[in-house]
């Protein structure tokens, strides 16, 4: 029963982490594998962060109602340079719970090329969320007091001059 039909489409033997419609009608797919970085288009996102490793996924397609509901596990490993002291670290992003629902019908549908639903842009969004914002080689290299979430404008400048900064900026509200 089983057959290996070659689809139309010329892309099927460059296309990974995709499935085919018709493997999902007769039930749910499961799919395991890697993505390199030029797959992902993960290169040179962020100047702290270094893409090298490929993106490893194991999950699940099925359909429900007029979706496809994919769930699984995403992970990579960056190659991360820390914040504060730019030491270079390697931190592993994990999705152990990742769910993606990809809707086959209505205004957001995805589009499907011979049969192929291609899930690399729902991995891309979102391992993306997971990425560190402010990649730090241990928590306590942070020190006390600084916070990346304070005033984003002093965050370019010196301490000095953020503080000479400052002082302006307090001498300018006294005059008003
Ligand atoms: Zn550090």
């Amino acid at each position: 029963m089983k057959s290996f039909e070659i689809s139309n489409t010329c892309e099927v033997g460059l296309m990974s982490a995709a499935i085919y419609l018709y493997q999902l009608r007769k039930g749910p797919v499961s799919l395991e594998g890697e993505l390199s970085v030029e797959d992902l288009e993960l290169e040179s996102l962020d100047e702290l962060i270094e893409t090298s490793a490929p993106l490893h996924y194991k999950v699940t397609a099925e359909l429900f109602n007029q979706d496809i509901l994919v769930q699984g596990e995403l992970r990579i490993s960056l190659d991360c340079h820390c914040v504060r002291c730019l030491d270079s670290f390697v931190h592993t992003v994990e999705v152990m719970d990742w769910s993606c629902a990809i809707p086959l019908k209505g205004e957001d549908k995805v589009e499907v090329k011979g049969d192929l639903v291609d899930l690399r842009p729902f991995i891309r969004e979102d391992i993306l969320l997971a990425f560190p914002q402010h990649p730090l080689c241990r928590p306590e290299c942070q020190p006390s007091g600084y916070s990346v979430e304070s005033d984003p404008k002093s965050k370019p400048l010196d301490e000095a001059e953020a503080e000479e900064d400052s002082t302006w900026a307090e001498l300018d509200k006294l005059k008003l």
